[in-house]
């Protein structure tokens, strides 16, 4: 990996506005998933390191907080340039620990600057409110202020864009940040940070915790009686585990966990256009994403076409290591992906589908996987109710919309759901129907900075992005003037 900008590979744990060791000079490694191979070690943060960060943000928040909203906004600004000017650096480091195709990469830097460009606008307008009063003698207003020092705990699908997502919108409120990256994926965590520093983020308003020691650190990410907030995006069952944490000191809680994202094709849908944003929805990053579809739903007169056009689409896909150009599947994250994915094939078969296309392991190497389309789904399968997290496209047939949303909806998940239709009655009724947080309609793409992400049911609660996303990390204060 041959970066412009040598300052982007930080290696060291990011607190007081120094990249350090850890306390125990422990490290850990960061493989490059499409070939296995070193890419560097990383410093591994101890519980030490961790009170010692959230000390450092503790203490920076007392300042920080006071600052006015055109201080924050102008770093802001700076931080978004700064990310801008080392995109194409941001997005070699991106697919060198992730995989994901240089192409998508660079999507991803764009997008997780737009959350910092946004947020650098967004704090100038968070107003608080004059209310009217009742009684003469009174006069009522609200004020918005930032909740406090903030733990962010982020995935490896998106090692940029989920931590601007979470960080942007906190230090944009006042608030200060203790982020732990995931273990995968630690070094597009830090090349932030490294941009932080030099756009003039005063020390301690970000700290960045790498660690393999998720568990222990964790633990005193949501028990810390100095941590007001706890931002997590991952799986359901650790966001679970976190709640139950944070429930000793009541900390405010903003939670993105897992997905079943149904994308229902009707009869009526403009039948290109749907395979167009169902190839988007389920194949970007290699199926790693939680908006992913999940679950493909096809209405039973149009199935045969739609099968034949979405097998063609298909097997367009380039597989291979997300440096090549012509790449537009990397490989998985690593063996447990894998493993998950073959688990989840052999029980479909097992309970009666059919793989039409791919189904194995890819050529280009151990993690990679072949687009994959498996037909005869039903909901007895396991692939119907978890995460599939890969290049698989399984497939249902309904025959009516009422069977479809009842499909839709019969998921523990909640965060996003697709369908294409081309009748205006019907993109109304479903719309209300479906029982998520998120609905892409004849679009497969639907998350951007100015729209509220986020889930209901056991995706998680709490929005990213959007006016919604700083309030996330604001308290809304009452104030009563009395005594007229
Ligand atoms: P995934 O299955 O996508 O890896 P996880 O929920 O396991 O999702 O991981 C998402 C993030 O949560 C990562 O940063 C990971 O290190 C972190 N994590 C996993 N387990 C814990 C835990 N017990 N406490 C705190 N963080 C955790």
């Amino acid at each position: 990996m041959e970066l412009k900008n040598k300052k982007l590979l930080q290696t060291g744990i990011f607190i007081d506005n120094k990249f350090t060791k850890s306390t125990d000079n422990s490290t850990f490694k960061v493989n490059n998933p499409a070939n296995g191979k070193l890419v560097c070690t990383v410093a591994n943060a101890t519980e030490i390191d961790t009170n010692k960060a959230i000390h450092s943000a503790e203490t920076a928040f007392k300042k920080w907080s006071t600052t006015n909203v055109l201080e924050r906004s102008k770093i802001l600004k700076k931080w978004y340039q700064l990310i801008i000017d080392n995109k194409d650096d941001l997005a070699l480091l991106l697919t060198t620990e992730q995989g994901k195709p240089l192409n998508e990469a660079l999507g991803e830097i764009n997008y997780g600057a737009s959350f910092v460009e946004w947020y650098a606008e967004e704090c100038r307008r968070t107003y608080g409110e004059t209310i009217p009063f009742s009684n003469n003698s009174k006069r009522l207003k609200t004020i918005q202020q930032p909740i406090g020092v903030v733990a962010a705990i982020t995935p490896w699908n998106f090692p940029t864009a989920m931590i601007t997502r979470k960080v942007a919108p906190a230090i944009a409120a006042g608030c200060t940040v203790v982020l732990k990256p995931a273990e995968d994926t630690p070094l597009s965590a830090l090349a932030l940070a490294q941009l932080a520093l030099e756009a003039g983020l005063p020390k301690g308003v970000l700290s960045i915790l790498p660690t393999t020691n998720y568990k222990d650190i964790g633990r005193i990410l949501t028990t810390h009686p100095s941590i007001a907030k706890v931002s997590f995006t991952g799986s359901t069952t650790v966001g679970k585990l976190l709640m139950q944490q944070s429930a000793s000191t009541l900390k405010k809680l903003s939670l993105e966990l897992g997905g079943n994202a149904p994308c229902i094709i009707f009869d009526d849908a403009e039948l290109d256009n749907a395979v167009k944003g169902a190839i988007a929805t389920k194949y970007r990053n290699a199926g790693q994403t939680c908006v992913c579809a999940n679950r493909i739903l096809v209405q039973k007169s149009i199935y045969p076409t739609f099968l034949k056009k979405y097998t063609e689409a298909v097997e367009k896909l380039k597989v291979g290591n997300g440096i090549k150009k012509n790449s537009t599947i990397g490989p998985l994250i690593n063996q447990e992906a894998i493993d998950k994915i073959k688990n989840l094939l052999t029980d479909a078969l097992e309970n009666g589908a059919k793989i039409t296309l791919g189904g194995n392991q890819h050529k280009a190497g151990k993690l990679f996987f072949e687009p994959t389309i498996i037909t005869n789904c039903t909901n007895e399968m396991q692939l119907s109710k978890e995460e599939i997290f890969g290049p698989v496209s399984s497939i249902f047939i309904f025959e009516t919309e009422e069977e479809a949303i009842a499909m839709a909806n019969d998921t523990e998940y909640g965060l996003a759901a697709y369908f294409f239709s081309e009748n205006v009655n019907r993109v109304i009724r479903v719309s209300e129907k479906l029982e998520y947080g998120i609905i892409g309609i004849n679009e497969g793409i639907i998350s951007t900075a100015e729209a509220p992400f986020g889930g209901i049911k056991q995706s998680g609660f709490g929005k990213e992005g959007s006016f919604y996303g700083i309030e996330e990390y604001q308290i809304t204060k009452y104030i009563c003037i009395g005594n007229l």
